[in-house]
């Protein structure tokens, strides 16, 4: 199956989609994530990156199609993907409709006035990458996963996450119509316990 996760920052796209990437064996592909690891490696990708992601605005368009093409053409996408934080913009999404167009696009909704809560709130682990809540943790520095250290996202800081949503607003809520229009899109109250966001997907999708 080829999936695409759209929702605004902090609607738990991430973690939503780890869970059902395993249940249906297909790759998950965060276009965060690999921007990150791209900046603290240096690479020319990471370093053309950088200033966007630390101040909550979008990487150039360019960048991120190309390094989506590439991973799309990586064996372990035969069976299928699920994308996550990519399409950001409908010129990213035209581009990926050209590239394998997802079957089916799942929009996570949660209403603004959660969002930053949940995002100030929201620490990552260093070692495997699960995120927590601050008000889930019994001690903020260490991974009740893992044991690894848990550290906050520069990004997640209150001035950049209202930059943030406001590009979400602009840039990214346009894509609800564009996959309406092509019939792909299904929505889910994101605005649940984790368990329940999880079925909620999974129903939607006919699993
Ligand atoms: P979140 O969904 O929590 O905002 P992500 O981890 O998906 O965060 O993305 C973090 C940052 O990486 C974004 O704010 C943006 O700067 C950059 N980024 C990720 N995906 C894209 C994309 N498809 N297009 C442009 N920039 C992107
Ligand atoms: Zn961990």
């Amino acid at each position: 199956m080829k999936l695409v996760f759209l929702g605004p920052p902090g609607a738990g796209k991430g973690t939503q989609a780890a869970r059902i990437c395993e249940k249906l064996e297909i790759p998950h592909i965060s276009t965060g994530d690999m921007l990150r690891s791209a900046i603290a490696k240096g690479t020319p990708t990471g370093l053309k990156a950088k200033s966007y992601v630390e101040s909550g605005g979008l990487v150039p368009d360019e960048v991120l199609i190309e390094m989506v093409r590439e991973r799309l053409h990586e064996a372990d996408c035969t069976n299928g993907y699920l994308l996550d934080g990519f399409p950001r913009t409908v010129h990213q999404a035209e581009a990926l409709n050209e590239i394998s167009a997802p079957e089916r696009v799942v929009n996570v909704y949660v209403a603004d006035e959660k969002l930053l809560d949940r995002l100030t709130g929201r620490r990552v682990c260093r070692s495997c990458a699960n995120t927590f809540h601050i008000s889930a943790l019994e001690n903020d520095k260490v991974c009740p996963d893992c044991g690894g250290e848990l550290y906050q996202r520069k990004d997640d800081s209150p001035e950049t996450i209202t930059n943030r949503l406001n590009v979400y607003h602009s840039q990214t809520a346009p894509l609800i119509d564009f996959y309406t229009a092509l019939n792909t899109l299904v929505t889910v109250d994101g605005d649940q316990t984790p368990d329940r966001v999880t079925s909620a997907i999974l129903t939607a999708l006919g699993c």
